[in-house]
């Protein structure tokens, strides 16, 4: 039988899998000698067997008990003991941090015999004990019975009257106990549980359960987070940091979650319990003026603080508890941060010796320098600055601003920009917060649950905005001075400064953008741009495999180029057929003798050759892989529907070309273009169009000195198709006396399959995964993705869009067949992807285990593909690139 239980003394750090992340830093602060409150922890294991089986696994309750019987002869008090109880807290803890996700209850063991037991241990102190009795019905009724909440904190607000909690009294909460133990009887239909064994087995379950709340699986799905890890439950014995006003609770940083800087960071709160300093309850204190309420605590927690840093090699973030004048520890974690923290604090520490630049470099992803890239707001710009909040989360956000999460989903939906206003976030806001640009809370610093959350999104946040009345119920927000905001108004928010405008702000590049947009020399002494130029530096030394763009005209490669491609990847013809084009591609369709088809053809070489010369100007030599026409040839003809009414309506005197055309689209009609006639088999049906391209390619690469072109045949399915489109252009490649590469896209199942074939026929493959994908599934992007991707996400079909992450079970599997068939047949086969793919960081760690030669993406993903590519080299397989 499994080991189900772990003492707080028998775990570590590195447990986090079986213990959680709660639990396993729990047990290292323990070991490490940190006044952490004696505990155990129940694995994710058991939570996994018994949501499997719908009971405790065997053996579990035994353990369970035998932990219990050894806490309570250490702590010489029996679990809810009458005379002098024993109280836990039973805390949720999954691998992955999710910040309000799981559910907590303290004060487990109170009851109406117990309450008196602790009134009298704390000397007397009536109201301490009656306020913890409350607080235990409230969170016990909410999370384990599932009461709404609102019953609860209604019945508080009542018997405040508008009083601040401080002014409530010991019987104020024995009435309040009442009230609570009424709501429950009336909600469950049953007693409060006095029973203290009950009471934490019940809240174990409701722990384990609330792995698949709503809003967990949620944030999950969100976050990437696997839907089958479960959670474990720690059992801590409590701490009180509401005894009185010597006694706390607080949270901090051992450096600045939004800077990186080093300093005291953090909030605190005095008689006050749990999750009192994040539920905006009353205005926290900084930590900084802890020092003066208690020096002595205030000196070990800064000790503390600089142990953990130092232990951890990071920045982490902590939960603590005065209990009248003794410092305890609740909980730590590697912190979460802002991008730029990420990459300023990842460098910090370098300089400080702490890590190297190897381990700096998977410190970040590239999800955050991208996030890095994101345009600000204009430094001059005249907006009208309505409030200032607390910088939360930076970003520049601008939309029309909403007061539910209801509504920011709806509006998002239909492809608008929100800001979700509300006083607090809760975890019912998520949805919200995911389909809004940005969020703007009136309460709460910046270890609020929005501000938390918002950054772990990387969503810009502002919150505890100043004097900003918020009125849910009337849709609308008043700023001080009377400016009242209604729903749909448009406002700024500013994530960086706290700036909240009216209106819309316009929008700057980042300074990222900007040094990525240079010369990739560095221009200034910003201290993020240097962090981001010496870890971008180091992924170039480190990587293996190349970057390339995929670039159409001179203005991206130019671009691609800036941004450090290498070469480009794919370069797509069609899209020189388009606009005053198009007229020639017309008169190639209704060509009827090949002297007219040869004329189109004619009419359309220069223009190509241009486009073709300038690329390679642009590229000074670098290689660059462009793709023969792919699309079907109706794509560039008028739309049925419209040129029918047109010739319809002229009737008789319907122009000539008209009809003709009208005659070409319905022809050219496909049930299925996406299976139809295009790519090789168009440059086969087609005499002369892509012997037209490839000596178009050939003329400029020869104009240009140093030119590499690389001619690539797409959606080739069998090395016969190739076989005749390589002769053809071998012959005109000859005859120009250039030389180029020939090669073909994998992207047909079949190509895959015949990989080893193909590869006699060609140079190089590049792998064009977004086809491969949808031929692999059977199903078309464009259809699909309205239709029922959501239902499959939901469903778990998928944890993410194949179309944005590569299926490595399916597609990937093809790939990897591909590259070991194609190396095989021709040793030195160059190999690369240029499907939307090579920008996604989890898929250029496939490409680079699959070892291909190089990713090819969009110019704005390159800096992400070079850096993770360069994580992908150091860290292996089965890595972490959320
Ligand atoms: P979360 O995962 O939401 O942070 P926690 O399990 O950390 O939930 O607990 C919620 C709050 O209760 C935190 O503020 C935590 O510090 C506090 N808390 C948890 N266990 C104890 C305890 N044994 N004594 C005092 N406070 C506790
Ligand atoms: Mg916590
Ligand atoms: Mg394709």
């Amino acid at each position: 039988m499994p080991k189900y239980v772990y003492d707080f003394t028998e775990g570590n750090k590195d447990l986090k899998d079986l213990l959680g992340g709660k639990g396993a830093n729990l047990a290292e602060m323990t070991n490490l000698g940190l006044p952490v409150p004696p505990g155990f922890t129940i694995t994710s294991e058991a939570c996994r067997r018994f949501l499997e089986e719908e009971a405790l696994p065997e053996g579990l309750e035994e353990e369970i008990t035998e932990h219990l019987d050894a806490l309570e002869s250490r702590m010489g008090r029996r679990l809810g003991q009458a005379d002098d109880p024993l109280l836990v807290s039973v805390r949720s803890g999954a691998k992955f941090s999710m910040p309000g996700m799981m559910d907590t209850v303290l004060n487990i063991g109170l009851n109406d015999e117990s309450v008196h037991g602790l009134a009298k241990q704390a000397g007397g102190n009536e109201r301490f004990a009656w306020d913890s009795y409350r607080r235990l019905i409230q969170m016990f009724g909410k999370t384990v019975q599932g009461i709404d909440g609102e019953l609860f904190d209604g019945a508080l607000e009542e018997l405040k009257g508008g009083r601040d909690d401080l002014e409530l009294d010991a019987a104020d909460f024995q009435r309040l106990v009442t009230t609570y133990k009424g709501i429950v009887k009336d909600q469950t239909g049953e007693d409060f549980p006095a029973d203290p064994y009950r009471q934490m087995s019940m809240a174990t379950k409701a722990v384990f359960e609330s792995w698949n709340a709503p809003r967990a699986v949620i944030y999950r799905r969100q976050e990437r987070i696997p839907t089958d890890l479960g959670t474990a439950v720690n059992i801590c014995s409590m701490v009180f940091g509401n005894w009185g006003m010597d006694s706390g609770t607080g949270v901090a940083f051992t450096r600045d979650p939004g800077t990186g800087h080093q300093g005291v960071y953090g909030d605190y709160l005095q008689n006050a319990q749990g999750e009192d300093v994040v539920a905006g309850i009353r205005n926290t204190i900084s930590l900084q003026d802890l020092e003066g309420i208690d020096k002595p605590v205030y000196d070990e927690l800064m000790k503390i603080m600089d142990k953990l840093e130092n232990h951890y090699r990071d920045l982490c973030d902590i939960e603590f508890t005065v209990e009248r004048g003794k410092l305890w520890m609740l909980q730590t974690r590697v912190g979460k941060r802002t991008p730029g923290a990420a990459f300023r604090i990842a460098v910090q520490l370098v300089d400080q010796g702490m890590i190297d630049i190897d381990e700096a470099m998977t410190r970040v992803t590239g999800a955050q320098l991208a996030q890095l890239m994101f345009p600000r707001f204009a430094k001059d710009a005249e907006s009208k600055v309505i409030t200032k909040g607390m910088n939360a989360s930076p970003g520049a956000a601008v939309g029309k601003a909403v007061f539910s999460t209801d509504r920011a989903v709806e509006l998002a939906a239909r492809g608008e920009s929100v800001i979700l206003v509300s006083r607090e976030t809760t975890p019912d806001d998520l949805a919200g917060m995911i389909a809004a640009q940005g969020v703007l809370t009136s309460r709460g610093g910046k270890t609020s649950h929005a501000a938390v959350v918002a950054r772990g999104m990387g969503k810009t946040c502002v919150c505890g905005a100043e004097e900003l009345e918020v009125s849910v119920t009337e849709r609308r927000f008043t700023a001080p001075g009377g400016v009242v905001v209604s729903e749909g108004d448009v406002i700024s928010i500013d994530g960086t400064n706290g700036a909240v405008y009216l209106g819309e702000v316009p929008v700057v590049a980042s300074p990222v953008m900007e040094y990525f947009e240079g010369s990739g020399e560095l221009g200034d002494e910003d201290e993020l741009v240097q962090a981001v130029h010496r870890i971008m530096s180091h992924a170039d030394a480190s990587r293996r495999l190349e970057v390339r763009a995929n670039a159409d005209n001179a203005e991206d490669s130019a671009r691609a180029r800036r941004f450090g491609a290498q070469g480009v990847g794919l370069c797509r013809t069609e899209h020189m057929f388009l606009g005053d084009r198009r007229r020639l591609v017309e008169d190639l369709v209704l060509a009827t003798s090949s002297e007219e088809r040869e004329q189109a053809l004619a009419a359309l070489k220069p223009l190509q050759e241009s486009d073709f010369t300038e690329i390679f100007q642009e590229m000074e030599g670098l290689p660059v892989t462009i793709r023969l026409i792919d699309p079907p040839l109706h794509e560039f003809l008028p739309d049925y529907t419209e040129l029918s009414v047109k010739v319809a309506l002229a009737g008789d005197r319907a122009d000539e070309k008209d009809r003709k055309l009208l005659a070409a689209v319905k022809r050219l009609h496909e049930q299925n273009p996406m299976l139809g006639l295009r790519g090789v088999r168009l440059g086969l049906v087609i005499p002369g169009l892509f012997a037209m391209q490839v000596r178009a390619i050939a003329e400029a690469a020869k104009a240009v000195p140093g030119a590499r072109a690389e001619v690539m045949i797409p959606l080739v399915g069998a090395v016969q198709e190739l076989e005749h489109v390589r002769d053809e252009a071998q012959e005109i490649l000859a005859e120009v006396g250039v030389e180029a590469l020939i090669g073909t896209m994998i992207e047909v199942p079949r190509a895959a399959l015949t990989a080893g074939q193909i590869a006699e026929a060609a140079q190089f493959f590049s792998f064009g995964t977004n086809d491969l994908t949808q031929m692999t599934w059977g199903f078309s992007r464009d259809d699909v993705e309205a239709a029922f991707f959501s239902k499959y996400l939901e469903l778990g079909v998928f944890g993410v869009s194949p179309f944005e992450t590569l299926d490595r079970d399916g597609v990937g599997r093809l790939v990897l067949l591909a590259v070991e068939e194609g190396r095989r047949t021709r040793p030195d086969l160059k190999l690369g992807i240029c499907g939307e793919h090579g920008g996604d960081p989890d898929s250029i760690h496939f490409c680079h285990q699959a070892g291909l030669d190089y990713v090819s993406c969009s110019p704005f993903r390159i800096p992400v593909a070079r850096l993770e590519a360069g994580r992908a080299a150091l860290i292996g397989a089965g890595s972490d690139t959320r």
